[in-house]
């Protein structure tokens, strides 16, 4: 086996038994990327040389018999939305293009501190609105199964870097299923931890409510190891969670005893793809022979949670993305050219002593803004603004956004409910596999519904898991997911791993031509 096909935990062994080298892994990645990304996409920013020197100091460290940390050396791509000291972090945007943050995420601090390598940032869907980085405005990243599709999205980058060996462990952010979509339709592992439990900080924000970072690698084990490193209380983000954070790693190789599973039934109606609904099956039939109890559950405002998250999400981003205003940060138009033709349109309307239309002139300032925002954002943006400003605003607010919150807690007593009957909640992750690129780019709402049954855990809180459970007779990857209830992360990274034990989905790799 050669290292870019070992596993970030394998990695971590074979560093300890003197095996390898984290100068030699992260070379390794480095010319696999100079090899392929060119075709995939799935990075905005390589690290290179600055990435060689990381692990060069924790290999010196290592000889000098110091400690290291849990990381060990090992190379992380991050999604571009978590702010960088330094190093350009775009947001796949036109509006952040240049922007150059002072300060590190908590989660990029903290695998620094825990000696993991800043591999590169990863391509994404403008500011993580999309499903399939089809948004970005640096161009699509493409599913390293098959090139014509989407990676999914909007952690596409993130996804489509660990499946094409690209990276060993990544960090997507997930507020309606961009870490889980795109690891199911590129078949590697991810997690969306609970609400609070990994802290913000430094993430730029789309729906504060529903962000959450989390970690995507082969293996649920490479789970547990990075999250490991950047879970816990964090003083910077008033939202993180003041809850100990076990030692994930240490426990996952163990299995638990008399499981209960909650198979919505919601989950398997007419929307899922048949090819879909026979690997989903099969992979339960994986925990029934390993004597879980198998058992059918209703979440029955489920139905409700694409509407009600498309309503509160956009409704977030509408105030959060206020503040691009080409002011503080961020693109600003050309305002020289912008004066030029103020000027003139001025001067036209006064010789022609048009008055109304003087007075209906709009001012240089409110110009600047309005030319800025629609210069530096794309149209998914623009339409997650609209649709959340509509929502906001005075005489809509009680009929759409204070219902979408009541609609939004009734999903929650749906879990709480489910979670007295049973430990975990099985079922797809995806209606369907990742589809071709360019197939769902001008019709947003099919793209929307493709997020059917990963909104609910953002609107609840709740941690969820992703993992690869088949390939369609096509060759595509097809996700499994698992729902836990809030805080269990450990308790659900063990289930993730048993069933890995038993099957080998996340061992398989895509060939790359
Ligand atoms: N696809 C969903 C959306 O477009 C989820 C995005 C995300 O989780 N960041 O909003």
């Amino acid at each position: 086996m050669t290292l870019i096909q070992m596993t970030a935990t394998e990695l971590k062994a074979a560093i300890e038994q003197g095996q390898t080298s984290c100068v030699e892994i992260t070379r390794a990645y480095l010319d696999e990327i100079g090899r392929v990304d060119a075709r995939v996409n799935a990075y905005l920013w390589k690290g290179g040389q600055s990435a060689l020197d990381a692990a060069q100091a924790v290999d010196e460290r290592r000889t000098r018999g110091q400690d290291v940390g849990l990381l060990a050396g090992l190379p992380v791509a991050i999604k571009d939305l978590l702010c960088t000291r330094g190093l350009r972090t775009t947001c796949a945007s036109r509006m952040l293009a240049e922007f150059v943050p002072p300060y590190d995420a908590t989660v990029v601090q903290r695998i620094a501190q825990a000696d993991g390598v800043l591999l590169g940032k990863t391509n994404l869907d403008e500011f993580a609105m999309g499903g399939s980085t089809e948004n970005s405005a640096f161009g699509v990243t493409r599913n390293p199964w098959d090139l014509d599709r989407v990676a999914g999205g909007s952690s596409g980058g993130a996804a489509a870097c660990v499946a094409a060996s690209t990276a060993p462990l990544s960090i997507g952010t997930d507020t309606g299923g961009s870490i889980r979509q795109p690891a199911a339709f590129c078949g590697v592992s991810g997690l969306k931890p609970t609400y609070g439990r990994v802290s913000r900080y430094g993430l730029v924000a789309f729906a504060s409510s529903l962000d959450q970072i989390g970690p995507l690698g082969w293996s649920v084990a490479d789970l547990a190891l990075l999250l490991e490193a950047i879970a816990g209380h964090d003083a910077a983000d008033a939202t993180s969670a003041d809850v100990p954070v076990p030692a994930y790693t240490r426990t996952v190789n163990e299995s638990l005893k008399g499981l209960k599973l909650g198979v919505p039934r919601e989950h398997f109606d007419d929307g899922l793809d048949p090819a879909v609904a026979k690997l989903v099956q099969a992979a339960i039939d994986v925990y029934r022979q390993q004597g879980a109890e198998i058992r059918e559950i209703s979440l029955p405002h489920s139905r409700y949670a694409i509407a009600a998250y498309y309503i509160i999400a956009p409704s977030e981003a509408s105030s959060n993305l206020a503040r691009y205003d080409g002011a503080h940060y961020g693109y600003r138009t050309d305002e020289v050219k912008m004066m030029e033709e103020w000027e003139s349109e001025r001067k036209a309307l006064e010789k022609a002593g048009d008055d109304a239309g003087l007075n209906a002139l709009d001012s240089p300032l409110v110009r600047m803004y309005r030319r800025s925002r629609a210069e530096g954002f794309g149209a998914e943006v623009k339409r997650r603004i609209m649709l959340g400003t509509y929502a906001l605003s005075a005489g809509y607010y009680d009929a759409y956004y204070l219902k979408a919150l009541k609609v939004r807690r009734l999903i929650r007593d749906d879990y709480d409910r489910a979670f007295q009957e049973v430990d975990f909640i099985v079922g797809p992750v995806t209606p369907s596999p990742a589809f071709a690129v360019g197939a769902m780019i001008d019709d947003p709402l099919s793209l929307y519904l493709q997020d059917l049954f990963t909104v609910s855990a953002n609107l609840a809180g709740i941690a969820s898991l992703a993992i690869p459970c088949g390939l369609t007779e096509q060759g595509l990857p097809v996700g499994l997911q698992l729902q836990a209830p809030p805080f269990q992360e450990e308790r659900l990274l063990r289930a993730g791993h048993m069933y890995q034990v038993e099957t080998d989905w996340h061992r398989q790799r895509p060939q790359l031509p």
